[in-house]
């Protein structure tokens, strides 16, 4: 379901991905780790195209696209129907939430559905409501984000990726910004789901919770994949020093 190889991204002379090769089967949940600025987040922004690779091959949800920087034309050329194909097949969850503040709980679930996918408002209505009960949520559903907790605004957050349908879902360190009392609650929706057989992959701080919900772990490197495996080969017997080294430093 998901293969990027070779993949690239620079920001001015920053050489941020240098060449990620990375996979996923379809029903497959994958962690990424990695210490902070290694690039996990522009990975996972590149999968939905919120950053724009240099170079390499991103296949998605059955959109594939070849960034090559010597193309004609210099810049690799993305083709906006592609584009906007591939934006409506993977959801992602951000870490701060990112709800709009001045829609509803359900205002902010039924927003893409209408306006990016084009279901009628009733459809979208009825759907945003079994995501919401789904989180947990459904009660809240006239509330506006600032009355919740990150707890609740991040299961909110889920309900809207859920509601877009994805064949993939993304999810940027879900509970890093929440305070430690509210990061069981999000865990036990994404575990959840996990479970489900959704194609999911997660950036996440949280090994304990990686270890468990993963099918395979990746652990980014500056820029490159430099270890990936089953948890428990990654986390009990990492062939790289510096996974190793890594994972002794934040377990
Ligand atoms: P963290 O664990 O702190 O979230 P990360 O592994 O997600 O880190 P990234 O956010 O992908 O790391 O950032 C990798 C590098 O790219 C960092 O040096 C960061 O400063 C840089 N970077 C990320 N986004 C941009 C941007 N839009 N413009 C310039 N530099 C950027
Ligand atoms: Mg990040």
């Amino acid at each position: 379901a998901v293969s990027v190889a070779g993949l690239e991204k620079n920001f001015g002379r920053l050489k941020v991905l240098k060449g990620v090769d990375f996979s996923a089967t379809p029903g497959s949940v994958s962690s990424i780790i990695g210490a902070s600025g290694s690039g996990k987040s522009t990975l996972l922004r590149c999968m939905n195209l919120l950053e724009r690779p240099d170079r390499g091959l991103l296949r998605i949800a059955g959109e594939e696209i070849s960034f090559d920087p010597t193309a004609r034309g210099g810049r690799p050329r993305l083709i906006e129907s592609q584009v906007a194909r591939l934006r409506r097949k993977v959801a992602m969850v951000f870490q701060q939430f990112a709800l709009w503040p001045h829609l509803t709980v359900l205002g902010n679930v039924i927003e893409a559905p209408i306006h990016v996918h084009g279901v009628p408002r009733h459809e979208a209505r009825d759907r945003a409501m079994a995501y919401l009960e789904r989180v947990g949520m459904a009660e809240k559903h006239g509330e506006y984000p600032n009355f919740l907790s990150g707890g609740q605004q991040q299961r909110v957050g889920i309900a809207r990726a859920l509601a877009s349908e994805p064949q993939v879902l993304l999810f940027d360190e879900p509970t890093s910004a929440l305070d430690p009392e509210l990061v069981g609650e999000v865990l036990n929706v994404i575990r959840d789901l996990a479970e489900e057989g959704r194609t999911m992959i997660l950036v996440t701080h949280e090994m304990s919770f990686a270890r468990e919900v993963s099918s395979q772990v990746a652990f980014l490197h500056k820029g490159q994949v430099e270890e990936i495996g089953s948890p428990k080969d990654v986390f009990e017997a990492p062939g790289s020093d510096r996974c190793r080294q890594f994972l002794s430093s934040v377990m």
